[in-house]
């Protein structure tokens, strides 16, 4: 048997592990895309009783006894998406984009069906690929025809190849997403074949919030479904956004289909951001893209290899830089991180899936650094920082200690209602 004493010591290290990573996160540069901060209300909701009970089933139609509190809050979080995104019906039970996504297939194909996507190397996630949720389902994929030049599906092969292979779902959105996709290119095709189309949108959907980007619903989606923590900046999460039609087959594919409790305390930290996306999303969203879009073109005017000068760099929080003549992303990444500049390392459409262990690019986002009040000032302060830990050769603890500097004065979670003092949650018992 342990000892007590043993035993709190492994707690107090989960603790001490806990605060030095906050401490480590609060002095680097967050850019990695499909990360976010939550404000201190949304934490709030996550610590709080939500966690520890179930609520199986529908609003007022639970298994569960207990739920009274928990309908109330999941009524509103159903009201405030269909508010933010326009929709006709919502589920707000997906426990990830994954789930959301595997949901959404079972939904609307029959194993054997051919699901159209992107491929990984072009940006597509691994739940759209057969060794992952797709593969489950039983679908076949066909990859969407990709332009590497504008880092897009090409329309018209995509137009010619639905009509060729009769798809039955075609499924838009990527992890590598700088353009909007071909959407109203593929409606009429898709309506010609009886496919549906399925809108990945885990890493634009708070722009999609915040009108900025593209309007899956109105372009012509049957389905858009995502995670709600990456520009959406909630808890970790999923979301569906369907029509009236398929509201009944979606609900019964989220539960009893692949999810039973749905975890409350995130629901009810969703809630709180989507009243922070209603109220503040709209200029969260245009910051977040001018912001990316200014990033994009100082790194390019130092020299960098960013992708789509072209075509504006980026219309979205993501730019994505080949590197390959610099190292090559794994060594750029690692670089930067002793740097205290956090980011990924990604494929780039023309490297071979071998080469993951060092791809030829890095990913960049923006929206975490967006949410934490930078602005275009700020993204040439970072360019420079990027540069100096790379081409620039600087010592990256000389950069490191400039970057723990510059962030001293972005430590709050701004686009929120944390100043509120009505949110301070201090009469709760614990
Ligand atoms: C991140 C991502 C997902 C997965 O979301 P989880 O919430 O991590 O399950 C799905 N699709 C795309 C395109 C993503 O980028």
């Amino acid at each position: 048997m342990p000892t007590v004493d043993i035993m709190n010591s492994d707690v107090s290290s989960v603790f001490e592990n806990i605060k030095k990573h906050h401490e480590f996160f609060q002095s680097v540069i967050p850019l990695i895309a499909s990360e976010n901060v939550t404000s201190l209300s949304v934490r709030k909701a996550l610590i709080s009783d939500f966690a520890h009970r179930y609520a199986e089933g529908k609003v007022g139609e639970r298994y569960y006894q207990g739920c009274k509190y928990i309908d109330e809050v999941e009524a509103l979080a159903i009201k405030l998406s269909k508010k933010l995104f326009n929709a006709e019906h919502v589920n707000v039970q997906p426990i990830s984009g994954v789930t959301a996504n595997l949901a959404s297939f079972f939904a609307l194909t029959d194993p054997g069906d051919i699901l159209m996507a992107l491929s990984v190397p072009h940006g597509g996630h691994i739940s759209h690929s057969n060794f992952s949720a797709a593969g489950i389902r039983g679908l076949t994929i066909l990859h969407h025809p990709f332009d590497s030049e504008t880092m897009n599906i090409d329309p018209d092969k995509m137009h010619e190849l639905i009509l060729k292979e009769n798809p039955k779902v075609i499924l838009f959105g990527s992890s590598v997403f700088l353009f909007p996709h071909p959407i109203s290119e593929a409606r009429e095709a898709a309506d010609e074949v009886g496919a549906r189309i399925v809108y990945d949108g885990s890493h634009v959907l708070g722009l999609i919030a915040g009108k900025e980007f593209q309007d899956p619903l109105r372009e012509g989606v049957d389905v858009l479904a995502g995670s709600t923590h990456k520009t959406f900046f909630g808890p970790q999460r999923g979301i569906i956004l369907t029509t009236e039609e398929l509201a009944e087959k979606i609900d019964k594919s989220v539960f009893p289909g692949i999810v039973s409790n749905h975890h409350l305390h995130s629901l009810a930290g969703y809630a709180i951001a989507a009243a922070e996306m209603l109220a503040f999303g709209k200029d969260y969203a245009r910051q977040t893209v001018k912001n990316a879009q200014t990033l994009a073109s100082e790194l390019y005017n130092l020299g960098f290899d960013v992708l789509c000068e072209n075509h504006g760099f980026t219309k979205s929080h993501q730019v994505v830089v080949d590197v390959s003549s610099i190292g090559g992303g794994k060594n750029v990444s690692d670089l930067l991180e002793k740097a205290g500049v956090i980011l990924n390392s990604n494929l780039l459409p023309w490297d071979d899936v071998s080469k993951s262990h060092n791809p030829s690019g890095i990913r960049i986002g923006v929206q975490e650094v967006t949410r934490l009040g930078m602005k275009e000032n700020e993204m040439q302060v970072i360019a420079e920082f990027i540069y100096d830990a790379t081409i620039g050769k600087k010592d990256p603890m000389n950069v490191r200690n400039r970057v723990t500097e510059f962030r001293e004065e972005f430590s709050r979670v701004e686009y929120s209602f944390d100043r509120n003092p009505a949110y301070q949650l201090t009469d709760i018992r614990w």
